[in-house]
């Protein structure tokens, strides 16, 4: 199945994609909820992780996009293993916790397993918001190179609060890319994968572009293929994703996992890397190893 595989580099990937996504979040959330113009008006091109925005961050500080993705691996952890009941436990200690902000359709999932134990919320074909598709990294990681156990811990993962026909494609699609990142798949092999993904729901069809970076998962991720495929570095494909606006923080995370896998953690700009609390780098590193030290390809 695998072309090759080095465990030095599938690490490397791993810690790339997970500091990555943060990054992503903390550049992003300045410029949540704007629209291109007004980043264009403000800021020029913006491309300097600053904090504010209308969380009124620190620089460096991420949000719910990267905290809910380490609720997941820090249940992984917790467990030694795969339950989404502890993912869930996890989600709900977050929310009691105050986070800094939390989507609506994530927040009504957590509240119904606080009140009711529900570990599937039923079908809502409303709920399309890119919620669910935030947190694939660290299923993505624990089921590599296995595409029938990611599957399983995608959907599983996401029915905690999103069920939807496009957001369960959404995840399917971008844990499908993070196996082939973890492997060294080019760009073209990749956009195979986001082709399939376009031919099933044209929903995410991003050629042309639209220019709608909103929280429905298909207008997101069709800003980060847009950005991602187009980039020919790590801070291009970032700089280009934010800068569409909206749900910047959102776009900024999922494209940056991407690209950083992709790219390697190298090729992740030294003056980001150092706004981010050292604390927070160094337990994405950890989580990165564990979840793929706990993978099929770890053992
Ligand atoms: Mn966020
Ligand atoms: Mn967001």
């Amino acid at each position: 199945m695998l072309l090759h595989l080095d465990t030095d580099e599938l690490r490397q990937r791993a810690r790339a994609a997970f500091v990555g996504m943060a990054i992503g979040d903390a550049l992003g959330a300045t410029v949540e909820f704007m629209t291109p113009s007004e980043i264009a008006a403000q800021y020029g091109v913006f491309r300097e992780i600053i904090g504010g925005g209308w969380l009124r961050l620190k620089p460096g500080q991420v949000t719910d996009d990267t905290e809910m993705a380490l609720c997941i691996a820090r249940a992984v952890v917790k467990t030694r293993g795969w339950s989404r009941e502890a993912i869930a436990r996890e989600f709900a200690a977050w929310l009691k916790s105050r986070p800094v902000d939390c989507g609506d359709t994530c927040r009504k999932g957590i509240r119904s397993f606080m009140l009711h134990g529900t570990l599937e919320v039923p079908y809502n074909e409303w709920d399309g918001g890119n919620g669910a598709v935030m947190r694939m990294l660290p299923p993505a990681l624990l089921s590599f190179p296995d595409g029938e156990l990611l599957r399983n811990y995608a959907l599983e993962q996401a029915r905690l609060t999103h069920h939807q026909a496009q957001s369960d494609a959404g995840c399917l699609c971008i844990g499908s890319m993070l196996h082939l990142i973890l492997q060294g798949a080019s760009k073209n092999r990749l956009r195979k994968e986001v082709d399939a993904l376009v031919a099933d729901h044209q929903q995410f069809g991003f050629d042309p572009y639209r220019k709608l970076a909103t929280a429905y998962v298909a207008d997101t991720l069709a800003t980060v293929f847009h950005h991602f495929f187009r980039g020919r570095d790590f801070e291009e494909c970032l700089v280009g994703t934010v800068n569409q606006g909206g749900d910047a923080d959102t776009t900024g995370a999922i494209c940056g996992m991407l690209a950083g896998g992709y790219y390697g953690i190298d090729a992740i700009p030294k003056r980001w890397l150092k706004k981010l609390d050292r604390r927070l780098l160094s337990e994405l590193e950890q989580l990165a190893d564990y979840l793929v030290d706990a993978s099929p390809a770890g053992h």
